[in-house]
């Protein structure tokens, strides 16, 4: 027998968890599948000192429990569970763990992105220390104020966060991996007018090197001529492409050649009607824990919109 739910929020990110705490307000009685990664990208950042309300700071994890508390407060059923299938062809119905059928009214998607990372265990290692690791310059940027970092990735993305670390460290080492860019030539243009970005081509990282704490130097090496290099860092970042956690909605719901969800401008809409999509899983451009916590309140009340226009 499937289970009927009124408002089916699919993530735990601030997204998922504002969505639901807006939805649990207005009696919409939501159920939240966590997902894989529960409390989403924010678990695996440090301090989070940019997200309105915290003047102090709080640490990712910690704000992903509160928020998840909040969203509990008011009523959210939060429940472990990945959703692996779905059929919006009639009724919009999903899977849990491939067994447990789900028949929705609403459906909210907030499954975010992933970062993409290099695969080093090195890299693994100070990631989840905190040790000097991140995939996000403007989360972690500030921590390393007037250091030495380097930034792997030669996008459109890389040459942002290249430039807005540029601003805050005293030196950035751009490792691009061909020998040329894939950004656009403006943001090509601008990291290469800076002064403080070096610039190392057909370069790819070997290791992360530090002292098993925190990171102190990174070890690279020419794919041309095998030459290698340490360079001293406390900060290493990667900005070599986001993944939109949107795959089992592909054969349903429009989205651009790279899996982003396409919204109704404007609105969380879909274009089908009951799914709505809040945080990454639709935006590849601001990509931050408040936008996305926005975009998941805007679902809910378009959520709420449609169930009383019913
Ligand atoms: P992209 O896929 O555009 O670029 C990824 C970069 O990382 C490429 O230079 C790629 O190299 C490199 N890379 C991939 N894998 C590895 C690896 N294993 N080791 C080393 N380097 C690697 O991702 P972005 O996040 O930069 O951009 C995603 C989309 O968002 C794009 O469409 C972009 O234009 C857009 N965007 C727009 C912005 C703006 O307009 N302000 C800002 C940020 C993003 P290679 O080229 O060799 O494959």
């Amino acid at each position: 027998m499937a289970e009927k739910i009124k408002c089916l929020i699919i993530g735990s990110g601030p997204a998922g968890y504002t969505a639901a705490i807006y939805a649990a307000r207005a009696n919409m009685s939501p159920v939240l599948y966590q997902g894989t990664e529960p409390g989403g990208q924010l678990t695996t950042t440090t301090d989070v000192e940019n997200f309105p309300g915290y003047p102090k700071g709080i640490s990712g994890p910690e704000m992903m429990i509160e928020l998840q508390q909040q969203a509990e407060r008011f009523g959210t059923d939060v429940r472990n569970g990945w959703i692996t299938k779905v059929d919006f062809n009639n009724d919009l119905k999903l899977w849990v763990n491939d067994q447990d059928e789900l028949i929705c009214e609403t459906v909210i998607i907030a499954t975010g992105a992933s970062a993409k990372y290099l695969g080093l265990p090195s890299e693994k290692k100070y990631l989840e220390l905190g040790g000097g690791v991140s995939a996000c310059a403007v989360c972690d940027g500030f921590f390393y104020k007037g250091q030495e970092v380097a930034i792997a990735g030669g996008g459109d993305s890389a040459c942002e966060e290249a430039h807005y670390l540029s601003k805050l460290c005293k030196k950035v080492t751009m490792l691009v991996r061909r020998d040329e860019f894939r950004a656009s030539k403006i943001m090509q243009e601008r990291v290469k007018k800076t002064d403080n970005i070096e610039i190392l081509y057909n370069t790819e990282t070997k290791e992360i090197l530090g002292d098993n704490s925190v990171v102190e130097n990174v070890l690279v090496y020419n794919n041309k001529t095998g030459e290698e290099k340490t360079i001293p860092i406390t900060g290493f970042f990667v900005a070599i492409g986001h993944t939109p956690n949107t795959e089992i909605f592909k054969p349903y719901v429009n989205m651009d050649e790279t899996g982003y969800i396409i919204n109704e401008p404007g609105t969380s809409r879909t274009n089908i009607p009951g799914v709505f999509v809040s945080g990454d899983a639709a935006d590849h451009v601001y990509r931050q824990a408040v936008t996305a916590a926005g975009t998941g309140c805007i679902a809910a009340l378009d959520a709420e919109k449609y169930l009383s226009s019913k």
